[in-house]
């Protein structure tokens, strides 16, 4: 266990600065609005690649150009990053295969992302939501319990 607070916003411009590049080459821009930080009692590379595995779905499911959003939210007892894109959403029939090892739809996937990422997230108290958007894409949000001595 290499638990430490560390800063969401930290761990968030450190994802973005990496995929950029992946981004840019489909024509996607993040935009994230870096407000107040909040810090989170979390394995910081743990976390980070869970950040890194939602983003690349994101940037992976969108057709075209567009933007990625990430959102940071807290209330009195989460703290939540959604992550949100404007790809095609997740079906009704696959919607409940996420997260099961080597499910994929993608043809050089290898379906072990979600995977890990809800086991990084069980081991942080923490869990992950996914929902569609209003208007197009889907949102894969990390919900962090806050702990009693925040
Ligand atoms: P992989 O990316 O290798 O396919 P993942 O575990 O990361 O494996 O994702 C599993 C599947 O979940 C993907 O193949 C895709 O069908 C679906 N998925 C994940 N993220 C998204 C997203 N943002 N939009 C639509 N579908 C998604
Ligand atoms: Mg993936």
């Amino acid at each position: 266990d290499n638990k430490q607070k560390e800063s969401i916003a930290e761990m968030i411009r450190d994802v973005t600065e990496l995929l950029k590049p992946q981004a840019r080459l489909k024509g996607i821009t993040f935009e994230w609005e870096q407000s107040t930080d909040v810090l989170v009692h979390c394995d910081r590379s743990q976390i980070k690649q869970v950040l890194i595995n939602l983003t690349k779905n994101a940037i992976e499911a969108m057709e075209d150009e567009g933007t990625i959003h990430i959102q940071v939210h807290t209330s009195d007892r989460q703290v939540v990053i959604d992550v949100i894109d404007q790809g095609p959403g997740i079906s009704e029939e696959i919607i409940h295969k996420l997260g099961e090892p080597f499910f994929t739809t993608k043809q050089n996937g290898t379906g072990l992302g979600l995977m890990i990422t809800k086991q990084i997230l069980d081991r942080h108290n923490a869990k992950l939501d996914i929902s569609q958007n209003a208007d197009k894409g889907s949102t894969f949000s990390i919900v962090f319990q806050k702990a009693a001595d925040y």
